[in-house]
């Protein structure tokens, strides 16, 4: 969830430069089949944030199958034009933008290329994703109602949707539950897309497991050197401090929403200060005074 640069690049150009690089029959059948991709095209351009309004179109086998193989079999013109795209469109921190999690290692075809082989290769239809997301955003996924954010068109809202509530139970276990805040100011079918984004993706259980990570860590970090436990307000201030290394990711960044959630949690001090090791559960400290003395001590002396 998250707003990524447009691709800018010149698609029609793109089409007519892979098309040349095919050989034979699908040669002759993509520079038939040129104007309608065109034509396809514009109408993407026409339905404009929302291309999930383009009706698909029937092709016949033949030219399902040219169509598809300008992108499934790699030719010097499509894997430049994929490059070119995943250069101007890389963020920093460079992460899939549905979940913004994971390194984005696949390209994601955002109306199903099984559906509109005709956009199998252009570049605002392809968004740069996990593996995990790619596998489970299935071919329904931009049937109404959607059930993902497009990256590329949808509004994102300046203001953090994704929430985190921490509690810690009776036990004592630190629990992290993810969600979608329906904040008045949004717009409610915006909340709605988001939720049914996250709902679609199953981001709670990912979040919940990789946030206990990441909690664990911090709590490692900065406990390591301590034997008295921290006062509220310091742990407070170790908790900006992460989150002013994290100013840079997105607002509905997992990590964002995991340390705002820490902040919030009245009883994450004792949590953490039940991790500070007491002075009594810390190796003894070497009296180097008893040490020195034993070394110099004649080994003549030992008892026999
Ligand atoms: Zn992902």
């Amino acid at each position: 969830m998250r707003r990524d640069t447009s691709p800018t690049s010149n698609v029609f150009a793109d089409f007519t430069k892979i098309r040349n690089a095919k050989n034979g029959k699908r040669r002759k059948i993509l520079r038939k089949l040129e104007s309608r991709v065109f034509e396809r095209y514009s109408l993407f351009w026409l339905n404009l944030p929302t291309p999930e309004r383009v009706p698909a179109k029937h092709w016949s086998d033949v030219c399902h199958e040219a169509l598809l193989h300008c992108y499934t079999s790699c030719t010097a013109p499509s894997t430049a034009a994929l490059n070119e795209l995943e250069r101007a469109t890389r963020p920093d921190p460079y992460r899939c933008p549905y979940c913004l999690m994971r390194q984005p290692k696949t390209w994601d075809h955002f109306l199903a290329k099984e559906d509109f082989p005709e956009y199998s290769t252009l570049a605002p239809n392809l968004v740069r994703a996990c593996d995990p997301c790619n596998r489970k955003k299935q071919r329904n996924f931009t049937n109404a109602p959607r059930r993902v954010v497009n990256p590329y068109f949808d509004p994102i809202p300046d203001q953090p949707l994704l929430w985190c509530d921490a509690s810690v139970d009776a036990q004592g276990q630190l629990s992290l539950l993810y969600y979608i805040f329906r904040d008045p100011n949004v717009p409610p079918p915006v909340l709605d897309l988001f939720e049914r984004h996250f709902e679609g993706f199953e981001l709670l259980a990912d979040m919940t497991i990789e946030g206990a990570t990441i909690v664990d860590t911090f709590i490692q970090e900065i406990v390591l050197l301590r034997n008295t436990p921290f006062p509220a307000e310091e742990l407070d201030y170790e908790i900006s401090r992460k989150l002013n290394g994290l100013v840079n990711y997105p607002t509905n960044s997992w990590e964002v929403a995991t340390f705002e959630g820490l902040r919030e949690c009245a009883s994450f001090l004792n949590y953490v200060n039940a991790r500070v090791a007491p002075r009594a559960d810390r190796p003894p400290r070497i009296n180097r005074a008893a040490l020195k003395a034993a070394l110099r001590k004649p080994l003549g002396d030992e008892p026999v």
